[in-house]
């Protein structure tokens, strides 16, 4: 876990800088449009952890936000910084050819989960949370 917290607007500059890059990479030889388990085959090694979307705190909401009817798994689910899952994340960066991606490890009943998902311009919404 890394003590450096990213600004929100930082956030939106790497995902619109990482939304532009099209030339291949080792990270990009499969997409990875919404969360999933790290694939085996994905090359971990090669990213490097920029800065967390919140602060530390034991309050961040487990709420998530899906105005549009999507869920947790969805491919076209919105990537909202202040709801779950992207505010337990950090930002990694690929530092061949600096796409980027959310990451965080999903705490289950019986299992610990490492997760990914592609930091996608499209998909990144600042909404407030709301109750
Ligand atoms: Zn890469």
């Amino acid at each position: 876990m890394t003590d450096v917290q990213l600004k929100q607007e930082e956030i939106v500059r790497l995902a619109e800088r990482s939304g532009s890059i099209d030339k291949p990479c080792a990270c990009a030889t499969r997409t990875i449009p919404g969360w999933e388990s790290v694939p085996i085959t994905f090359p971990e090694e090669l990213l490097d952890c920029l800065g967390r979307v919140s602060p530390p705190s034991e309050e961040l909401t487990v709420k998530e936000y899906h105005p549009r009817g999507t869920n947790y798994w969805s491919s076209d689910a919105p990537i909202a910084l202040n709801y779950f899952p992207a505010n337990h994340s950090e930002i990694w960066q690929c530092r061949v050819c600096a796409r980027c991606f959310l990451r965080y490890t999903e705490f289950g009943g019986y299992y610990v989960d490492k997760r990914i998902r592609s930091l996608r311009p499209e998909m990144l919404t600042l909404a407030e949370l709301s109750e």
